[in-house]
């Protein structure tokens, strides 16, 4: 059965939520980032990442000298857990072909998971954060913390780890920033 985001009820997830929250930006970016859920703001909005992490994550990609429209923006789900917890497995299987559907379409030379549970899915052994992986040859893969960790603890050491694995993501893909 072919069924819309919008009106995705395939995992219990869509009970509790305002909004689904579909992956934003450019489609034909060299760079996804693929996050953890919607939080509150994002279930309020319907758009990832606006919330306490997406700032953070904005301020990350400025320091990158990149734009939220230079790169795609995506989740593991796409609704709301309730309580802002983690996906359990289920959750995440069943909404995987929305990732899948996405990455079909932008094709990014380097997926940037944010946060361990983005992580487990291209290293189920728990590899460390900062953790490179090569999927194919067009596809790189790199894991960093999630940018909700830093706007809880505050330490510029977390912020500086994010910038440092993206730009070393972007090295090893062989990603450039666009031009300011
Ligand atoms: N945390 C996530 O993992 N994704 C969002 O969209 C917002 C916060």
């Amino acid at each position: 059965m072919l069924v819309n985001l919008a009106d995705c009820c395939e995992c219990p997830l869509y009970e509790g939520a305002t909004n689904v929250v579909p992956g934003e930006g450019n489609p034909e970016s060299d760079i996804l980032f693929l996050g953890e859920g919607p939080g509150r703001q994002e279930d309020a909005t319907g758009r990832p990442f606006v919330g306490p992490a997406g700032k953070v994550l904005n301020g990350v990609l400025r320091e990158l000298r990149l734009r939220r429209s230079d790169v795609f923006i995506t989740n593991l789900v796409r609704h709301r857990p309730p309580g802002n917890r983690v996906p359990i497995p289920s959750e995440i299987e069943s909404c995987s072909h929305w990732l899948d559907e996405e990455l079909v379409v932008v094709r990014p030379q380097l997926i940037v998971c944010l946060g361990n549970t983005a992580a487990s899915r291209y290293f189920p052994d728990k590899a460390p954060l900062g953790s490179l992986r090569a999927l194919s040859d067009r596809t790189i893969v790199v894991s960093t913390y999630h940018p909700a960790f830093f706007a809880r603890a505050r330490r510029p050491a977390v912020r500086q780890k994010i910038i440092d694995d993206i730009a070393e993501g972007m090295k090893v893909a062989g990603v450039d920033s666009p031009s300011p």
